[in-house]
């Protein structure tokens, strides 16, 4: 399956926000963005040109796209999906995405990064409902229990992360660290995405 694999602090440069794509170096001064805010490569210097219409919407997609670390073919599925269903198409697009499961194990603090989540998804570590599910794209519904293998428990990789990140879980989400167990509690709503996207630009782009 075809992935990114340049440095990935290039794609918070580009987008001009912090993405978090590096763990628990976004939490630190060594925050590539901290450093040098401006875009990468040989005209990153100059100023940032003042988008309008396409260039905005486009801007807007890729920083979604990248935030949840999502290939293009697959994001544009998503869109679709999302159209075709009842509901404010953007809210919803935005509701899937946060659905993810690799998304979910992120969320409930188990990774302390998307791709990382998606590591220990991909390496069979996550249960969902008491079977090991391996596809980071898997949706999860409400009342689903999202829990560590309980050989993976003691992984030094998923302590750290909730040394790191453990207590700060959405309303739509619960976690007990005790049993290493998730639930979701209810769908995510617009508000529970804590990152700004304008997703009616997303949808504006691709209606056209
Ligand atoms: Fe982005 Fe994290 Fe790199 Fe900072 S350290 S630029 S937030 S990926």
């Amino acid at each position: 399956m075809a992935r990114y694999c340049d440095a990935v602090c290039r794609l918070c440069r580009r987008e001009g926000v912090k993405l978090f794509l590096k763990g628990q170096r976004c939490l630190t001064d060594k925050c590539a963005i901290e450093r040098r805010n401006f875009a990468p490569g040989q005209h990153g210097k100059s100023r940032r040109p003042k988008l309008v219409g396409y260039g905005l919407q486009l801007r807007e997609k890729q920083k979604a796209r990248r935030f949840y670390g999502i290939l293009e073919d697959q994001f544009r599925a998503y869109y679709e999906k999302a159209a075709a269903m009842k509901g404010v198409t953007g809210a919803t697009l935005l509701s899937m995405l946060e659905r993810r499961l690799d998304n979910v194990v992120y969320r409930l603090g188990l990774a302390t990064s998307r791709a990382a989540a998606r590591q220990l998804v991909r390496h069979g570590h996550i249960l969902v409902a008491g079977r090991k599910v391996n596809i980071p794209a898997f949706q999860v519904s409400p009342g689903q229990e999202i829990a560590v293998r309980e050989r993976s428990r003691q992984m030094q990789t998923i302590l750290r992360a909730l040394d790191l990140l453990g207590g700060r879980v959405p309303h739509w989400l619960e976690f007990k660290r005790e049993t290493m167990t998730g639930r979701v509690v209810s769908l995510p709503k617009r508000e529970d995405v804590n990152f700004d996207i304008k997703e009616q630009m997303i949808v504006e782009l691709y209606s056209k």
